[in-house]
């Protein structure tokens, strides 16, 4: 998508400059058509019986985005009893809630059994009490079936040595605790990581989790997790999710004709549903020419979008202040106290002190991983929904920062 001098790519011909005016700065602005665009795109790829797409909410848990994502149709991962009462609150049944914690105790759990909600355990040890105490109560298993699917060592979670999920090689001591407890297996779930680029090596673990389905029987559905990329450049390197979609839905067809019953088709997507619908505002406060850079530094950091600097991902910068202008070479910073870089060498359009930069694919991950390091507040979060802007979260104040702390008269 082109940029429209003044106006820009958000629906409804909304001004992110307005929104910048109206709101201040640093801002985050999510586009609900986007993430609706995802959805429509997701369903539309495949062609099975019964499929579910659930959110995976730790992407982007403002109340009214899992509002909208109820509203169109979606259920919700969770990986914390928070997330799942997040859920609740939002309005969505128990039933379509699944919550896939890693490394918690059976306290959690016990709680996710009081609330009703569907679980899925991933580790030996948790099956084994979970079967103990609650024999009746029918559980979904994560499997870590070993591939290796793209993204880098934080990311990726099906490796050998990953602590996500029961090794597809302990099958026998599955069988073992669910037989002695009488368990009820109702699900078969796997998340390998966080990019999937090649649709060969998807199939490869789908076919590993579908033989692995035939041994249990009493299955409704099978979760293949997520790591559907989307492109953060514009070099359109992303899932070609039309292409999975068919080979994929072929694929578990034949296997629900073979085992007898139509099982639901579960996906849990986060990044693909809300990363291209958000938006990150800064302004510019300095620009600094040094003996080797020229630096753009904003009045925002690792504080409010850490990804840059955590896990080395890329944003595309633009400036919104000028569009058109001549290209010139910035290296992005923030202003917090350590090294603080959000894009290094971008060739963009000319920046005085003052202009707006806006950082794409700011929906997932972004404002969930903001902090108060260096105590400094938290941006404001706006939504653009039919065509138009509502605050959706206000920017933090100096109560905030002092909220929880207990004061000592020293
Ligand atoms: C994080 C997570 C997802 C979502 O991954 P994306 O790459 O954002 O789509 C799905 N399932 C589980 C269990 C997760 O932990």
């Amino acid at each position: 998508m082109e940029l429209k001098k003044g106006k820009y790519l958000l629906s409804g011909d909304v001004d992110p400059l307005e929104l910048a005016e109206n709101y201040g700065l640093p801002l985050y602005i999510y586009d609900s058509a986007i993430i609706k665009r995802q959805i429509d795109r997701f369903n539309n790829a495949f062609s099975v019986k019964k499929m579910k797409l659930n959110y995976a909410c730790k992407a982007l848990t403002n109340i009214n985005i899992l509002k909208l994502m109820k509203k169109w149709g979606m259920g919700l991962d969770a990986v914390s009893i928070q997330e799942v009462r997040l859920g609740l609150h939002a309005g969505f049944k128990a039933k379509d809630i699944l919550y896939t914690p890693n490394c918690v105790g059976l306290l959690e759990l016990s709680e996710a059994v009081k609330l009703g909600v569907k679980i899925n355990i991933d580790n030996l040890s948790i099956l084994e009490q979970f079967g103990d105490h609650y024999p009746e109560y029918p559980v979904c298993i994560r499997l870590n079936p070993h591939v290796m699917a793209g993204g880098n060592s934080k990311i990726s979670t099906g490796h050998i040595d990953s602590k996500f999920g029961i090794s597809i090689h302990q099958l026998p001591h599955i069988h073992r605790i669910v037989e002695t407890y009488g368990l009820k297996i109702n699900g078969l779930h796997m998340h390998t990581g966080s990019e999937i680029l090649d649709t060969e090596v998807y199939l490869k673990v789908a076919d590993i989790l579908l033989n692995t389905a035939e041994e249990f029987k009493d299955l409704d559905f099978i979760d293949f997790g997520s790591g559907f990329k989307v492109s953060y450049k514009n070099d359109g390197i992303e899932t070609d999710m039309e292409d999975l979609g068919i080979q994929l839905s072929q694929k578990f067809t034949s296997f629900c004709a073979a085992y007898g019953k139509d099982l639901t088709l579960v996906f849990e997507p986060g990044k693909f549903i809300v990363s291209e619908a958000g938006y990150f505002l800064t302004r510019v406060n300095v620009v600094k020419q040094t003996t080797s850079n020229v630096f753009a530094g904003v009045d925002s950091g690792l504080n409010h979008l850490i990804r840059p600097m955590f896990y080395n991902a890329y944003h595309k910068i633009t400036n919104l202040s000028n569009t058109e202008g001549r290209k010139r070479i910035y290296t992005v910073v923030g202003y917090i106290c350590e090294t603080d870089t959000f894009g290094v060498n971008r060739k963009m359009s000319e920046i005085s002190e003052g202009d707006v930069l806006c950082f794409h694919n700011a929906g997932a991950y972004c404002y969930m991983m903001s902090s108060n390091y260096n105590s400094r507040f938290r941006p404001a979060e706006v939504l653009v929904h039919d065509g138009k802007a509502h605050l959706i979260r206000k920017r933090e104040k100096m109560k905030d920062l002092l909220r929880g702390q207990v004061e000592l008269n020293l």
